[in-house]
């Protein structure tokens, strides 16, 4: 069920994803058939199936209504002996698992995805123990996981220092919100919300995630964001916490009645301006909501560089 946003001047329909689930055919506890009933009955519009090193056939999986996207999580051997978690979307259903060759490297894997139609993003990088320099160096990266689910248990769902680390040096990232859904219990933490103007379809959804035309957010819900002669202006569902992150400490935190900076947790605002200083225009910045009950969403960033 789509709801409507104005998407820096655009009148979009936001959809809701699921985008990194695993199913029997990898270690997830759930056959496909389930994890496609459990999203269908909670409202997603959008879920891919991103096993374990295989592809699935989701074109002949019964959708109920959903747009089911072809992925795959992949593991080439990392840096100090841990293996790469790369979240590929828009594979085609008979991609040939690219990690099967031990001599395979995060790039090869990148590259043979992309060169299949596919795009990739680093899955929980904090929780793999991989820090912003170790993936730095990989090029064709659309972005990496904010927050994943199923890490959470350890205390490493979220993945905010190391993308604002690489937005520092430079590297454009988007980032996604994901359940990484094994079993029950990593259910409906985390989504993705994909913004488009067409019908919804696995080739729609993969040209909206092309050009960054989505968020991440775990409850909060983006209306409308705009920016325009250094002010950047957001409409959301109430929300308690409101930044504008950017460099170092730069930062803007949103300023209304009674409510200054990251506020107190209870005073709750639905729209923002921030006026951005001119220094704003050599770096980067991303929008952060946070509503009463601790859940964030994450804007993809705007570069003025
Ligand atoms: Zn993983
Ligand atoms: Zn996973």
């Amino acid at each position: 069920m789509a709801t409507a946003i104005n998407y820096y001047g655009r009148n979009l329909n936001a959809y809701r994803a699921s985008l990194h689930t695993h199913s029997t055919t990898s270690d997830g506890q759930f056959t496909p058939a389930e994890v496609i009933q459990l999203y269908a009955d909670n409202a997603y519009d959008i879920l891919a199936f991103t096993d374990h090193s295989s592809a699935n056939p989701v074109s002949t999986y019964d959708s109920r209504g959903m747009t089911l996207i072809s992925g795959m999580e992949m593991h080439p051997m990392g840096p100090r002996g841990e293996r790469w978690h790369l979240l590929a979307l828009g594979l085609p259903e008979n991609f040939p698992t690219p990690d099967a060759n031990e001599s395979a490297t995060a790039q090869s894997c990148i590259d043979a995805a992309r060169a299949a139609g596919g795009i990739v993003f680093c899955a929980h990088p904090s929780y793999c123990g991989f820090r912003s320099s170790d993936i730095a160096p990989l090029r064709g990266l659309e972005g990496l996981e904010v927050f994943n689910s199923s890490t959470r248990y350890a205390g490493k769902g979220f993945n905010m220092q190391c993308w604002d680390e690489l937005l520092d040096d430079g590297h454009w990232m988007r980032a996604l919100a994901v359940d990484d859904m094994h079993q029950r219990s990593d259910l409906f933490c985390g989504w993705t919300m994909v913004l488009t103007d067409e019908p919804l379809s696995p080739t729609s959804v993969m040209r909206a995630l092309r050009r960054g035309d989505f968020y991440a957010t775990q409850g909060p819900q983006l209306l409308s964001v705009s920016l325009h002669d250094g002010v950047l202006e957001a409409e959301f569902t109430p929300c308690t916490e409101v930044i504008g992150i950017s460099w170092k400490w730069r930062g803007y935190p949103a300023v209304c009645d009674n409510f200054t900076g990251p506020g107190d947790g209870q005073r709750e605002i639905t729209s923002c301006r921030l006026t951005l200083k001119n220094d704003i225009k050599e770096c980067w910045l991303r929008l952060q909501l946070k509503d009463r009950h601790g859940r964030y969403a994450w804007c993809n960033p705007v570069r003025f560089n």
